[in-house]
């Protein structure tokens, strides 16, 4: 039989495997199918295609206009889905497997898609925080900004998740403006390439913004600046290698580490059987353990119960993981299917030797299980296998030893302290999840290890039906995790993005930061439109665009009528005495609603126009108390502006209410949505 051939995708080319390529077996019958890999690879010239061409192309474009891009990229990929998971069965994942690795990627891209469009502005710089104040006068301000890196984001992946572990990088990435070179491990490359294909074919992306290497990635590293981003996912050994490159270490290139980790789950003190939270901790362990078979970043490695659990838990995990079918993952009835290779087998098989020296087996025998399937005596099929350590506190291999497949350890604990310090031996993890409905425990064990977590997942009888499980990063969330589980952190929303993008603090006058930041900053001109400004269409209002209003004098009668109107009859506005005892309030005032009222009165233009509804307010502040006799004016200052269709985009409006002594009374933002 003839091997597939993997490509590589350098300069705008499609690279056939050459010189130097790997035979890639499949995963069910160990028999080679594909090959990858071409020494002759010229990494010098991808280099030079996303840097000269992609990333200009990237650069020019809005954040919200690569939010769009990633958005049809995935209702691309989403389309294909099929041809995906047939091709992934080869790695040994099963249906359900897929469904985290193919449809979890692409889910990964639509959140960045969506969180690009409702969280970044459709401009070229992301504004960090909020505005500082540097000078008494408000003349010169700061403001942190964030811009795409020039260079090109180098993605070095594992084998476990061929399309997920390229997505979850991938995506933020080019929301932030970069291109990227995605290389993923030579085992499971095939998925990754018929995914990068799918995506090129489309012509979504602009040329250089993605380029593949299938195969060894030869010196490339050797060729980084400090403009360039390495983003290792695998294990401790090899991240510790590439860390070292002299280049990387010259030249400050960003190198994020994802590796493995020695993830733990504890079992609350409450938790005991009979309780749902007993039944729900089991059912996660041993899903953790069985999903992918236990080739999981995120697998619960270490199950830390209290000591008087430790039977009772090994004996309700032993029933589940015995009714975990094995075999061929294409037969519906698998529940588990193989390791990626032969090699990662006798990987496995010797880590879990090594925890057998501090650890009893208590589950799951690996010369004697059976595999369901034809043609699979020389897949790479392991059974999931349970240890018991004893004595935690004097072992080490138990903490230290990832054997990435099904395989766990059980140990007990004496006390909550006692539990903490044991999760804390995996010397930094990516999660630890916690089963308990005790707020009590919940708060201690947060305490006791959020410092060794990237993550942690509380489950109880409140979350179970709704909670995504202790292995599932999620777009939202930050994964990564700190020492041992290599001290990165990818994901957790724009702050993804910003990995991609320099923080630079940036100094100058309110008219500066105004211009620099499409956003409007108080001190910076205000304009005078030709109209009323709630007479012009989202297109035609300009940042800094303002009304100033007539004035309006607040009476006692209106204090006194908004109060038996609304119901609201609070002390402060109707009794002079106990107002004034307030330290607050030199009387009787008028309600802070009242004057928001007044002040839409001021500004509103009545008749039917552009603007469609107000849909919020934000930031509001009162900062002066308002008297009867006192008068109100508005500023209303077009702040912002954020394009929501083709039709309305949504206008953000600074409003600020001054009294008669041109005193700032109260302050706020405003929202409205208005026609295009
Ligand atoms: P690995 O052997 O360390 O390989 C990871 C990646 O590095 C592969 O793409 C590999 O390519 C590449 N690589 C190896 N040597 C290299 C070199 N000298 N120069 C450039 N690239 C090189 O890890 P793996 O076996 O694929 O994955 C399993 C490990 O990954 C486990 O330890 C697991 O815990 C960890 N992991 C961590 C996360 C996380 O998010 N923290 C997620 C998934 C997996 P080749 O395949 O071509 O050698």
């Amino acid at each position: 039989m003839s091997l597939q051939q993997i490509s590589s995708f350098a300069a705008g080319q499609w690279v056939a495997p050459g010189n130097g390529a790997r035979t890639i077996a499949s995963a069910i019958t160990g028999e080679p199918f594909a090959t990858a890999g071409n020494s002759a690879l010229d990494v010098q010239a991808m280099l030079d295609f996303a840097r000269n061409t992609g990333g200009p192309a990237l650069r020019q474009m809005t954040f919200h206009q690569r939010a769009k891009m990633l958005k049809a990229l995935a209702q691309t990929l989403s389309g294909h889905k099929q041809a995906l998971y047939d091709l992934s069965f080869n790695t040994g994942a099963t249906q359900n497997d897929h469904l985290i690795d193919i449809d979890g990627g692409i889910g990964t891209m639509f959140v960045f898609a969506s969180k690009g469009r409702r969280e970044m502005p459709d401009s070229h710089v992301y504004l960090d925080g909020d505005l500082e104040q540097l000078s008494r006068n408000g003349t010169f301000l700061g403001q942190h900004i964030c811009t795409p890196l020039h260079g090109v984001a180098i993605h070095i992946n594992a084998f476990n998740f061929p399309v997920w572990g390229m997505l979850e990088k991938l995506a933020p990435t080019l929301l932030a403006g970069v291109p990227a070179i995605v290389k993923p491990a030579t085992n499971s490359c095939y998925v990754t390439e018929l995914a990068v294909r799918i995506m090129l074919d489309s012509g979504i992306l602009p040329a250089g913004a993605l380029q593949l290497v299938s195969g060894g990635i030869g010196d490339m590293l050797d060729h980084l600046t400090c403009q360039d981003v390495v983003s290792f996912t695998g294990s401790a050994d090899t991240a510790l290698k590439l860390r070292q490159n002299p280049v990387i270490l010259n030249n400050s290139v960003r190198f994020v580490a994802e590796q493995d980790s020695l993830n733990a789950s504890i079992l609350g003190p409450d938790a005991v059987p009979g309780t749902p939270e007993f039944d729900l901790f089991v059912k996660e362990v041993s899903r953790e353990m069985t999903t992918k078979a236990g080739q999981k970043c995120t697998a619960i490695r270490r199950i830390i119960t209290p000591d008087t659990q430790v039977g009772p838990v090994i004996e309700a995990l032993s029933a589940r993981l015995a009714k975990t079918t094995i075999g061929d993952p294409r037969l519906e009835t698998t529940r588990m299917g193989a390791l990626v290779s032969s090699g990662q087998k006798a990987d496995v098989l010797a880590k879990a030797d090594i925890i057998g020296q501090e650890a009893e087996r208590v589950f799951g025998d690996p010369t004697a299980f059976d595999v369901e399937g034809t043609d699979t005596k020389n897949g790479a099929f392991v059974p999931p296998m349970l240890f018991h350590c004893a004595d935690p506190d004097n072992a080490q291999r138990v903490h230290d030893t990832e054997a990435f497949g099904p395989v766990s350890t059980i140990m007990g604990y004496r006390d909550l302290d006692h539990a903490i310090a044991i999760a804390n031996r995996g010397q930094g993890s990516l999660v630890t999840s916690l089963i308990t409905h005790d707020t009590e425990v919940a708060q201690n064990v947060v305490i006791g290890t959020a410092a060794y977590n990237g993550r942690i997942y509380i489950n109880d009888r409140d979350s179970m039906k709704e909670s995504t499980g202790h292995g599932s990063p999620l777009p939202h969330m930050v994964h990564g995790g700190p020492g041992r589980a290599g001290g990165g952190e990818e994901m957790g929303g724009v702050r993804g993005v910003q990995h991609y993008m320099q923080r630079t603090a940036i100094q100058g006058s309110p008219r500066m930061l105004s211009s620099l930041g499409k956003k409007w900053v108080p001190g910076a001109p205000e304009i005078q439109g030709p109209a009323h400004p709630f007479t012009r269409k989202f297109g035609e209002l300009s940042i800094g665009e303002t009304l100033n209003t007539a004035s309006r004098t607040i009476t006692l009668d209106d204090i006194e009528h908004f109060a038996h109107f609304t119901g609201d009859t609070f002390y402060a506005h109707m009794n002079d005495d106990a107002a004034a005892r307030n330290p607050f309030f030199p009387g009787r005032v008028a309600h802070g609603y009242l004057l928001l009222s007044f002040a839409a009165g001021l500004f509103v233009e009545p008749n039917e126009g552009p603007v469609l509804a107000n849909t919020g307010l934000d930031g509001l502040r009162f900062m002066k108390p308002v008297v009867a006799g006192d008068s109100i004016k508005v500023r209303l200052t077009v702040k912002q502006k954020t394009q929501r269709t083709d039709e309305y985009g949504e206008v953000r409006w600074h409003v600020t209410l001054t009294n008669q002594d041109d005193e700032m009374v109260a302050e706020y933002e405003l929202l409205t949505m208005n026609a295009y």
